[in-house]
């Protein structure tokens, strides 16, 4: 269960240009943090974590493009901030994407190359429970929801895979960063942005 205190006081920024922002930031709220709303470079100063929602990840990149924050953000991951991407989140964060969209762009920052739109389709978005491996190595069910999520197809060497669904990885942390194929923000499970308060 949540444990407010463990994150009272921490600051968490939501990458906020499209998609599920409001979610993420409730959830973080509910854990007791702050919540910036991330929409230009001068957002990312002083965060404590960082949140990059689900959504369509070649409509963010385009944006983080157009609002200067590819760069910062390319940075700000790499300069060790703990850092949770969900979905499209998780898309922006991989080093290669399988199948981008003409002219799609991707930070680079996690050692995965990851396939577009592999799980649950728009009008039928599919819910499982999940093992999760923590960063304690103990593992635990987490409640997801897919909405044409993206399968892992390659893992870096300093990858760590935490979650599998139907055979395919779907949940993997490198370091700093947590990548994750679901939607753990629309189920009520906070275990996922529980763990990434605790990285801080
Ligand atoms: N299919 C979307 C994309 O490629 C991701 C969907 C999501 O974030 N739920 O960006």
């Amino acid at each position: 269960m949540a444990d407010a205190l463990v994150s009272n006081g921490k600051t968490v920024g939501v990458l906020a240009l499209q998609g599920g922002v409001a979610e993420h930031a409730a959830v973080l709220e509910g854990l007791g943090a702050s919540v910036v709303l991330v929409k230009k470079p001068e957002h990312l100063v002083g965060l404590d974590a960082l949140v990059l929602p689900g959504g369509e990840s070649s409509t963010i990149d385009r944006l983080t493009r157009i609002f200067g924050l590819r760069e910062p953000l390319i940075d700000t991951v790499e300069s060790g901030l703990p850092t949770l991407g969900t979905c499209a989140g998780l898309i922006m964060l991989a080093r290669e994407i399988d199948d981008s969209a003409p002219g799609q762009q991707s930070l680079g920052v996690l050692d995965v190359s990851v396939g577009r739109n592999a799980f649950g389709s728009q009008v039928d978005s599919a819910e499982a429970v999940l093992d999760w491996q923590a960063v304690t190595g103990e593992i635990t069910p987490v409640k997801t929801v897919f909405i044409r999520a993206p399968r892992i197809s390659r893992v870096g060497g300093n990858v760590v895979i935490t979650a599998k669904y139907r055979g395919e990885v779907v949940g993997v942390r490198q370091g700093n960063i947590i990548g994750i194929s679901f939607h753990p923000e629309l189920t009520g499970d906070t275990r996922v942005h529980e763990e990434l308060l605790a990285l801080v």
